[in-house]
């Protein structure tokens, strides 16, 4: 029997490095799938449809959650963005691991719906780092600069309600593997609760 797959959830600040980690962990590994979220903000240079979001019109993404096709959703600066149920319970049972890319307050939306997720919390090094990295960007104009680093500190504040945090410091290729393995080794641990890993008792005791 195939043990379930683990629903992770990644959070941070805008400008934390979600993007880079989880670019990296999910690199070569088959077995771990992102969700693709939706989302009423514009794309921006070089985002595709289907690929970074699914982006869609305030109405349309009104209609998704009126129909129950969001398994959260939240607002953050003024957009919607939301995690559309398809397929991820389908992938979880298969023994697949999924990974949501989400903010604060859909984290709180999926742990009281799904208890047994894990949850990580990313850290810039520093809140002078953070801002660094979102101008360094270009991607934002100034307000939404502004918007998004006082978010930030609000959301850092709920870094203690996660089930683990991680500072992302990753300037040098080597604090990037030194990061990578704090996180495999966090997966590695979870799926080896015995909460999760009840097939495997089952199989030695019954001598299959
Ligand atoms: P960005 O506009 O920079 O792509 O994302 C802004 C914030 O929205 C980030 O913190 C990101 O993690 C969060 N986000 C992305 N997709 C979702 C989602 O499906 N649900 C929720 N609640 N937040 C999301």
């Amino acid at each position: 029997m195939n043990n379930n797959g683990l629903l992770l959830i990644f959070s941070g600040p805008s400008g934390a490095g979600k993007g880079t980690v989880l670019k990296e962990l999910l690199n070569g590994n088959d077995n771990m799938k992102l969700s693709v979220s939706a989302t009423t903000r514009t794309p921006r240079e070089g985002e595709c449809h289907g690929v970074h979001y699914f982006f869609m019109t305030k109405e349309e993404f009104e209609e998704q959650i009126a129909n129950g096709q969001m398994l959260e959703h939240a607002e953050y600066c003024g957009k919607y963005y939301g995690t559309p149920s398809s397929q991820i319970m389908d992938w979880i049972e298969e023994g697949r691991d999924v990974v949501l890319e989400i903010e604060v307050q859909g984290a709180r939306q999926i742990k009281e719906k799904r208890p047994d997720c894990v949850s990580i919390f990313v850290l810039p090094p520093s809140l002078e780092e953070l801002e660094k990295r979102l101008r360094y960007r270009n991607t934002e104009d100034e307000e939404t600069i502004k918007k998004r680093l006082a978010v930030a500190r609000q959301e850092m504040e709920t870094a203690r309600d996660y089930d683990y945090v991680i500072v992302n410091d990753t300037i040098e290729r080597r604090k990037i593997d030194t990061l990578m393995k704090q996180i495999n080794k966090i997966i590695a641990a979870e799926k080896l609760k015995v909460s999760r890993a009840k097939s495997n008792i089952e199989r030695v005791l019954n001598n299959d």
